[in-house]
């Protein structure tokens, strides 16, 4: 299929045409024909998939038809998790609507408001926006939402993730009732089910990846390693296989830092992003990342996410999510738009369970390596093997070891700890790393 049979205006076609996209995605295939027609929708769609353009086009084209009364307002408002997409999301707009006459800025924290309210205040036909500065914006009275046609919600599970179902209802109450919703999500748990009641209106459903699964176009591979060889393991795949860029995922900030550190010591390299830096600080870094200025990205899923790294090859998950859904929002920064990408998970014996949570949720068991040198072997004791089953562990070894699903639990709490340093997102969703009684019995597998 081509663009020109959507039905989309000549000047969004020649934007279109300027980025270089010669044909749809399939999102923007199933998606664009439907939201021109004006029905709400929910889509099943990642960061990657071409989901932007899937919404942006139709509300462009909707917007350039219907006749401007008055003064200049926002008639459309797009909603996203973090900064990063919002900026994505402003900055892929503003390509495909340079030959309209429409008009959008962006809203997010962490920067001085000012600016934002001056482009307000110039009168606007779109906005995009992250939910505490748009609030924030409206309490102060610099921007009305009576005139809102169409809403999009962006990333709706990790906005929920985040802990912004309270904004998301007090921004709804604002809008006209009257309106076209358009509802994006990589996963669907029973609060977006929910949701989706509440404010939908018999939406149409698109389904371009199905719920909770990874995209096809992504080889998955898992590495069995120790906790302490993980970088040693890194800083040689990258040097043999000839890596280009890679995207790196940690648990914790702290852990990004140190590891990124580390990659640099290598002769790598390398800028970690996490929540606990500046705006400014962030956007160098994807700048720098993007002019391939700087080989190695390493991220915590916060950060991340939204990130648009057009053909990244290498996604590695350092450390696996204890949130069995992020693994997949994870894996989403590769294969994009149609490219190949790789997908690695580290996984050391502590994280034998996150790796069942997250085979469980993608209901496909990750193919694993065991690179020669990288992994202590582990031998069953005398008395364990006299029981037939693997042995419980030494003394002199690690803690981290000690605890691991493979043999040696000791009985304590498994749950993912509330260490500050994991950034906030991990509050809720499903929890892989919650040991459930079964799960504690030693196992006849050890590696
Ligand atoms: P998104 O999922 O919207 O973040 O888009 C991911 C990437 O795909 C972005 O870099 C877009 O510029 C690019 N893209 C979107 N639509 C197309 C298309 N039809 N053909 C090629 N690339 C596209």
């Amino acid at each position: 299929m081509s663009f020109d049979e959507l039905g989309l205006s000549p000047e969004l076609l020649k934007a279109v045409a300027k980025q270089g996209y010669t044909e749809p995605t399939p999102i923007q295939e199933q998606a664009i024909p439907l939201v021109l027609s004006g029905s709400d929708m929910l889509a099943s769609a990642q960061t990657g998939t071409g989901k932007t353009a899937s919404f942006t086009l139709p509300i462009l084209q909707h917007l350039s038809k219907k006749e401007l009364k008055g003064k200049r307002q926002p008639r459309a408002l797009i909603l996203t998790p973090t900064r990063e997409l919002a900026a994505q999301v402003s900055s892929n707009l503003r390509s495909y609507a340079q030959f309209t006459n429409l008009r959008s800025t962006v809203i997010y924290g962490g920067v001085n408001q000012n600016p934002q309210v001056r482009a307000l205040q110039q009168g606007q036909d779109i906005v995009i926006a992250t939910p505490g500065r748009l609030l924030d914006l409206y309490n102060q009275r610099h921007l009305s939402l009576r005139a809102i046609s169409m809403f999009v919600l962006d990333e709706a599970d990790r906005m929920l993730d985040m802990g912004f179902l309270g904004d998301i209802k007090k921004i709804i109450s604002l809008m006209p009732e009257k309106r076209q919703n358009l509802m994006f999500s990589a996963t669907f748990s029973g609060e977006i089910k929910k949701l989706t009641k509440e404010f939908l209106h018999n939406p149409v459903t698109v389904d371009v990846s199905p719920p909770n699964s990874t995209v096809t176009a992504i080889a998955q591979k898992a590495y069995r390693v120790d906790k302490a060889k993980k970088t040693e393991l890194l800083v040689k795949l990258i040097n043999e296989e000839a890596w280009g860029q890679a995207l790196v995922f940690t648990r914790t900030k702290h852990g990004a830092n140190n590891l990124s550190d580390r990659i640099e010591k290598a002769g790598i390299s390398s800028v970690a992003i996490h929540g606990n830096k500046s705006q400014g600080a962030r956007t160098k870094a994807l700048a720098d990342f993007k002019r391939k200025k700087v080989q190695i990205l390493v991220a915590t899923d916060i950060a991340a996410r939204g990130l648009d790294i057009p053909l990244l090859p290498h996604v590695v998950n350092f450390d696996l999510p204890n949130i069995s859904e992020d693994y997949v929002h994870r894996i989403g920064r590769t294969g994009r738009a149609g490219a190949d990408g790789v997908a690695i998970s580290f996984v050391s014996p502590d994280e034998n369970n996150y790796l069942r949570g997250i085979e469980k949720l993608i209901d496909f068991t990750i193919p694993a390596e065991v690179p020669e040198g990288f992994l202590t072997p582990r031998k069953p004791s005398k008395k364990a093997m006299a029981r037939g089953e693997g042995r419980g562990p030494r003394r002199n070894e690690p803690k981290s070891e000690r605890n691991s699903s493979g043999s040696g639990f000791k009985g304590k709490s498994r749950r993912p700890s509330n260490n500050s340093d994991i950034e906030k997102s991990s509050s809720k969703g499903q929890k892989n790393g919650t040991a459930k009684p079964k799960d504690r019995k030693p196992k006849k597998r050890w590696y």
